[in-house]
């Protein structure tokens, strides 16, 4: 499973003529593919993608937790998925510390992707002081029990959760590939006493934070690492095609 993560980049015609440029790129894939792209860009791309039968599902980055409402500059859950999102990411980093999302909004937000038929990405991710200060465990332990209270098991099945090291997003600070595995490992065990070793053994566990085509394949050998959520380097289809392609092979 390779996500691409485009931030505030992208026109809609900038964002179709990726979709163009990286078809032909790819190799055929058994993972999935998904590229979450800007709100404006969601419906067209969407449409895109189905007309040409490309399997990259399009999906959206951020959404409000209540179904609708007096938010003004907000967009709904609802709105995205009419709009042929098929997937959110809920709790980035750039959400949490950017725009002070807390604990409580992103739990809420993860039970309004469900109620709105949209798949979360759930990101989860220590800073580098927190990290200096042995509190890595603690903080992912603190922001996966919250954010995942009183979520059923069935809607699990359908969960994705990416670990991103605050420290490693968009700063060329890539973890190793044994250390990515270990926090896995550890939310994967953490998952299990909170679930079933069922659910977490078929929760797929994304590694993002500098993620580009020469570190993807060693990453994607770990055992616990079910895939990539790629920021900078999903911008090109260049290289966004030769990270999807590694975990083809
Ligand atoms: C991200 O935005 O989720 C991310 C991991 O960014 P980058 O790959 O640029 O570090």
């Amino acid at each position: 499973m390779i996500v691409g993560n485009w931030k505030m980049y992208k026109t809609i015609e900038e964002a179709k003529a990726f979709v163009q440029r990286v078809a032909p790129l790819i190799t055929e894939s058994q993972g999935r593919i998904m590229l979450a792209v800007p709100f404006t860009a969601i419906q067209q791309v969407a449409k895109l993608v189905a007309d040409e039968k490309l399997s990259i599902a399009i999906g959206a980055q951020n959404m409000h937790n209540a179904e609708e409402g007096a938010f003004t500059g907000e967009i709904a859950g609802r709105m995205l998925k009419e709009a042929g999102a098929r997937f959110v990411i809920i709790g980035h980093s750039e959400r949490r510390h950017l725009f002070h999302e807390d604990e409580s909004c992103i739990h809420k937000k993860v039970q309004r992707a469900f109620q709105d038929g949209l798949q979360p990405i759930l990101c989860i991710g220590e800073t580098s002081d927190e990290r200096k200060a042995g509190k890595r465990d603690e903080v992912l332990t603190r922001q996966l029990v919250t954010a995942l209270k009183d979520i059923s098991e069935e809607s699990m099945a359908s969960l994705i959760l990416a670990y991103e090291p605050v420290w490693a997003i968009g700063t060329g600070d890539v973890a190793t590939p044994e250390d990515a595995q270990e926090v896995h490992a550890f939310c994967r065990a953490l998952l299990k006493k909170l679930y079933s070793a069922k659910i977490a053994n078929a929760l797929n566990i994304l590694y993002g934070g500098s993620v580009k085509p020469d570190n993807a394949a060693a990453l994607l050998a770990e055992p616990d690492i079910d895939g990539l959520l790629v920021g900078g380097a999903s911008l090109l289809p260049e290289s966004f095609s030769q990270i999807v392609n590694t975990g083809v092979s």
